[in-house]
């Protein structure tokens, strides 16, 4: 039986970051993902989005070093993944958007992060032609960004390759072996390994996998979709969100931003939400997003649309995710539900839980690293979670 200091289930947008630290603090790893190459989950269904403009603590934590990552990428490792530091923009036209967004600057700015209130005429010059009627002005943080997530998980599974990582795709986890309330070994379908550690990194299946732990994880898949459209020449620079429900009444917020390439890339969050595994396109998606982006920017009337797709947000009920050791059974360790901000989260994840099963401490301070324990009071997701 092969046998490893850990193993990661889930060579996603979660697993592949922790695989390559976890190499990185020099343990033996294993990678081990039900589809046949790296990033084939929800990671490729993201559209990118990388922020740390959060309201909630950890996940600032958390995004401050996955920025740090993706912006550095190519001066580190001489590969170009995409990253545009543009910024993220949400222009804002309800006085109720404008008191909740200026509400949590002051949480934002004492984590240093460089967010400003912007007035109407500024923000007509960050998203260059939006529609001016009822703007009321927006926040800017323009050291976020976008950045490409297959160029991401091809290029961090070429980095876990060269540490040494083991890579066993088309391998279902399919039971864990426990004794004396200690992970000892996994099974596949193919073959069974010995392990000191396992990390379940089964982003929309963690639960499952949590099952065959004996434990019960609170993450339930929740489809959204996204779309893409031909390159044009490249005139926005923040990716922008905007807070109002669609007038048609099936969607809340919706997200988009053009790409390092051209792209147009776009996503909406359904009204009502979507809980399950259903992956296949809706007929409405494009039409109704169509709609909102030409009301929003004019000018985008006659951009050429490529394709659309649906993929799985893994909520949790509070919308923060869960990176935690678990007490029992002893072993285990969850990086999980990071809910519609996983590739975004994925290298600060998987620093912190590199840190945490190596030297038994997160990257990040004990105080807030604790908000996102498996063992938390879980409350009612915030929306933030769902942009
Ligand atoms: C339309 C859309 C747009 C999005 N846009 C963004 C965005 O802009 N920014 C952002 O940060 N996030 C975005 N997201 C969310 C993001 O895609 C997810 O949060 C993230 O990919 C979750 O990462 P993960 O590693 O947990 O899961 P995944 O990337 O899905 O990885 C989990 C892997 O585990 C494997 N697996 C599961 N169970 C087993 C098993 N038993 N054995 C072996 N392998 C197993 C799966 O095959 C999968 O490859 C978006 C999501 C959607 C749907």
């Amino acid at each position: 039986m092969e046998s490893y200091d850990v193993i990661v289930v889930g060579a996603g947008s979660v697993g592949l970051p922790s695989a390559y630290y976890l190499a990185g603090e020099g343990l033996r790893v294993c990678v081990i993902e039900k589809g046949p190459s790296v990033g084939q989950g929800q990671n490729k269904a993201a559209i990118g989005g990388a922020r740390a403009t959060h309201s909630d603590p950890a996940k600032i934590r958390l995004c401050q070093e996955s920025l740090k990552v993706f912006s550095s990428w190519k001066q580190e490792h001489g590969v170009d993944v995409g990253w545009k530091k543009g910024g993220y923009c949400f222009p804002v036209y309800r006085e109720s958007d404008e008191k909740t967004l200026k509400d949590i600057l002051p949480l934002q700015k004492g984590f240093g992060l460089n967010i400003n209130w912007r007035d109407a005429d500024e923000i007509r010059k960050i998203i260059p032609g939006v529609n001016p009627n009822g703007l009321r002005g927006g926040t800017y943080s323009p050291d976020d960004g976008q950045v490409s997530p297959l160029l991401v998980a091809s290029s961090y599974y070429s980095l876990c390759v060269a540490k040494g990582v083991r890579f066993a795709f088309q391998e279902e986890v399919v039971e864990v072996t426990r004794s004396k309330g200690k992970i000892k070994a996994v099974r596949t379908n193919l073959n069974d390994y010995s392990c000191g550690a396992l990390l379940n990194a089964a982003g929309a299946h963690a639960k499952g996998l949590g099952k065959t732990c004996g434990i019960d994880i609170p993450v339930v898949p929740d489809s959204h979709e996204g779309g893409v459209s031909a390159p044009v020449k490249m005139f926005l620079e923040p990716l922008v969100v905007d807070l109002r429900s669609g007038s048609d009444g099936k969607s809340s917020n919706f997200y988009f931003g053009q790409n390092s390439e051209g792209h147009f890339i776009f996503c909406y969050t359904p009204s009502p939400l979507f809980l399950g595994t259903e992956t296949r396109s809706l007929s409405e998606f494009m039409p109704s997003i169509g709609r909102r982006l030409v009301d929003l920017i004019p000018r985008l009337r006659n951009l050429l649309i490529r394709r659309c797709w649906r993929g799985l947000y893994p909520m949790t009920p509070d919308g923060n995710p869960i990176v935690c050791k678990v007490n029992d059974p002893e072993g285990l360790f969850l990086a999980v539900g990071t809910c519609g901000q996983g590739f975004m989260m994925g290298p600060g994840v998987g620093k912190n839980i590199a840190k945490l099963i190596s030297a038994s401490h997160p990257l990040m301070e004990e105080e807030i690293f604790k908000t996102i324990s498996f063992y938390r009071t879980f409350s009612s997701a915030s929306a933030e979670a769902l942009r």
